[in-house]
């Protein structure tokens, strides 16, 4: 069991202008959230500087980012430095776990990662609201439909990296859908059809795990549209079993 005492000097800020960068109480609320987490115990064991974990790491290739500089702040317990990173360096990070196959010590740097990514979302940092901004579209449409991503929402001109291949989804889609066998692919609007029930069940998940209190911290007008449209679905679910019961009821008499 880890403590939840730091081992971190007493002075944390801008060692030439003694400010600290955010009060220490938040540097530690944030770290003690981040060891707090069940996986952390499980992610760090120590760690030898070597640097393998950098040395294969995609993103340390391309981004100013290390997971050997991660994994020793948080070995470390450097506050400041954890903060820090927080604010952009996380979300490097690919989570292809190279890494984690790697270290000698068994460390999970990618899985570390997702911890603090975690607690930067929890925190309503800004840079968790600007990286998960452009995924609101595809938050709405897994909300809404149960699926994050619907044939009608590849439109070559969304995907000019794709080359000469787009001519490829420029096709009788919905013909083709409504050949396939299954009911509930014979729509262009998801990838398929989430019976109500289902949907119900996923929103108390949702609820239950706190995803939707992490959305409301990260995007209130996203989670007031989409608390809107789970209302609906709840409404829609609660008149499906009434029809249901109606029907019952008939079959009786
Ligand atoms: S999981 Fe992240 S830190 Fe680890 S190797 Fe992949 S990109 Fe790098
Ligand atoms: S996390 Fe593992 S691979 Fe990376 S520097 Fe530390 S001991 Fe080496």
């Amino acid at each position: 069991m880890h403590s939840s005492a730091t081992r971190v000097q007493e002075h944390i800020g801008d060692p030439v202008s003694d400010a600290p960068p955010l009060d220490r109480d938040d540097l530690e609320e944030v770290f003690q959230d981040i060891q707090a987490d069940i996986r952390f115990d499980h992610e760090l064991n120590g760690c030898l500087n070597c640097g393998i974990c950098t040395a294969t790491c995609p993103a340390a290739h391309y981004y100013d980012f290390s997971p050997r500089e991660i994994v020793q702040l948080l070995w470390t317990e450097n506050l400041e430095g954890i903060y820090d990173a927080m604010q952009e360096k996380i979300w490097s990070c690919a989570q292809c776990y190279t890494c984690a196959a790697r270290c000698p010590f068994g460390n999970s740097p990618g899985g570390l990662v997702m911890i603090m990514r975690e607690v930067a979302i929890k925190h309503g940092m800004q840079s968790a609201k600007d990286v998960l901004r452009p995924f609101s579209r595809v938050m709405l449409k897994l909300i809404s439909t149960g699926n994050q991503l619907s044939p009608d929402m590849i439109k070559p001109d969304h995907f000019a990296d794709w080359g000469p291949n787009i001519a490829k989804v420029d096709a009788p889609l919905k013909l083709l859908r409504q050949a396939i066998p299954m009911p509930t692919l014979n729509t262009l609007e998801t990838a398929w059809e989430v019976n109500l029930k289902t949907s119900i069940e996923l929103y108390t998940i949702w609820e239950m795990t706190g995803v939707l209190d992490q959305l409301e911290t990260i995007d209130e007008n996203l989670f007031d549209v989409i608390s809107d449209i789970m209302d609906e679905k709840r409404e829609d679910y609660e008149d499906w079993l009434e029809d249901q019961e109606d029907e019952d009821d008939d079959e009786d008499d």
